[in-house]
């Protein structure tokens, strides 16, 4: 990893998180495949409960824990990712679930980073949370000589101040992961978020059997499935499932994740057709309507072939794209209670062709570099399976009509010896007669 760090950087730890639960798992599974998402996930949301940085957390458990290796005073089943209460010999606390141990962590570092009660409905689990002196670290640099102590290796260093200028405390070991962390992830690709409008108690517009909060989903899905087969890029979704989540909380998250460009996705109503975008007032002339120009025109591109008229590229107040602090756009496809608009929203083709425009539009306004399409593997050219040319077997000579009136006895299994062939031309003895008949009335009756 050649990440360096800053002797005077001081890094928050309260704070959003940045990074998703499968970014996490996957910058564990590089050096332990066998690491139990569930314990990333439990950091992701725990975290953002507590507004304490969970991924910066994880990566405090990554140096306790040796990639969650374990192989210290503490083992795994303990559901302690900190040594929460492991000295030298001493195994620690132990906690009943992942999810328990991880409060447990976040809890105490919560006690250091602020002097706050509580967040409402949570109850302390961690049984040194009262031990802290509250809002004596703010900062993950500050842990070295409280969370751990001394925080540095006193062979090496003469003082904290001479390991923190050397960049090795135990903050600051534990900022150098973090930093691994955000290199191996930008090395991914920018960063899309991709806003399926409305969702649970909030439906959205409706008409002509068109739930908005559905249909902005299921294309934003598409859209992201389209642009990570087609580009290197990441997409994280503000929901991919059909939940609530109030408008600020889906810019906070785009602002938390870094991302380069935030895409909101909706449906309009009450009284048009037609297709517009809005970016925040005011932006028309910055990055968020040049990108504005590129994917509006990708969309008309397509939506022109179907007939949708341009109703423009428009700004307005709307809270996403204000609160978003990177470039940012509002979508409105088509209108859910117009006849003809609605036609085509029920239209599967249509949906798949207008989610690749929307892919195509965001690809060429954030400038991504295309992933080679591979065809998928062609099957070995066989010819089509035909009857096997039996002409060779028969006399020469034989019509073919023949040969097909006989073949179909054999086919049928109502004759078998295949010598019968060379004798096309042969009355059959009685016996043989008799034999197919009966293979006949068996086949019949079976
Ligand atoms: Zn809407």
């Amino acid at each position: 990893m050649a990440v360096t760090i800053d002797p005077a950087a001081r890094n928050l730890i309260m704070g959003g998180v940045r990074f998703t639960k499968d970014e996490l798992v996957h910058y564990v599974r590089k050096v332990n495949p066998s690491f139990n998402e569930a314990i990333a996930s439990a950091f992701v949301t725990i975290g953002a409960r507590y507004g304490v940085r969970g991924d910066v957390a994880f990566c405090q458990s990554i140096h306790e824990t040796n990639w969650f290796r374990f192989g210290g005073d503490v083992k795994p089943e303990q559901n302690n990712f900190a040594g929460l209460g492991a000295t030298g010999g001493v195994p620690g606390l132990t906690f009943k679930t992942i999810e328990e141990g991880v409060t447990a962590q976040i809890q105490h570092l919560y006690a250091y980073a602020s002097t706050a009660a509580l967040p409402a409905g949570e109850t302390i689990v961690d049984p040194r949370f009262t031990l802290v002196k509250r809002g004596s670290a703010l900062n993950w640099e500050d842990l070295a000589g409280k969370w751990a102590v001394p925080g540095y290796d006193k062979s090496k260093y003469a003082s904290l101040d001479d390991a923190l200028q050397a960049g090795d405390t135990y903050g600051q070991k534990i900022i150098k992961l973090f930093l691994g962390l955000i290199e191996m992830v930008t090395a991914l690709g920018p960063l899309v978020v991709l806003d399926a409008g409305h969702g649970g108690s909030d439906p959205g517009a409706q008409g002509y059997g068109i739930v908005e909060k559905n249909k902005a989903l299921s294309i934003a899905l598409k859209v992201r499935d389209q642009l990570l087969a087609r580009f290197k890029v990441r997409v994280n979704m503000t929901r991919d499932t059909d939940v609530f989540i109030p408008l600020l909380e889906r810019a906070s998250l785009a602002n938390d994740w870094k991302a380069d460009y935030f895409v909101s996705l909706h449906h309009n109503a009450a009284g048009g057709k037609g297709f517009e975008s809005y970016v925040y007032k005011g932006t028309r002339t910055g990055e968020s309507g040049k990108k504005q120009d590129i994917l509006h025109a990708a969309i008309m591109d397509y939506l022109s072939t179907v007939g949708v008229n341009d109703r423009g590229r428009k700004e307005a107040n709307f809270a996403v794209v204000r609160e978003t602090k990177m470039p940012s756009i509002l979508i409105e496809n088509l209108f859910v209670d117009n006849a003809s608009d609605a036609t085509l929203l029920n239209n599967a083709a249509v949906i798949d062709k207008l989610a690749a425009a929307i892919a195509t539009g965001i690809g060429q306004a954030m400038s991504l570099t295309s992933v080679a399409v591979v065809d998928p593997p062609k099957p070995p050219v066989t010819p089509p399976t035909t009857t096997p040319p039996a002409a060779a077997e028969y006399p020469q000579g034989t019509p073919q009509w023949k040969i097909d009136a006989v073949e179909w006895l054999y086919e049928q299994g109502l004759l078998t010896d295949v010598s019968w062939k060379k004798k096309i031309d042969e009355p059959l003895p009685l016996w043989a007669e008799a034999a197919i008949l009966q293979r006949l009335y068996n086949l019949r009756n079976s």
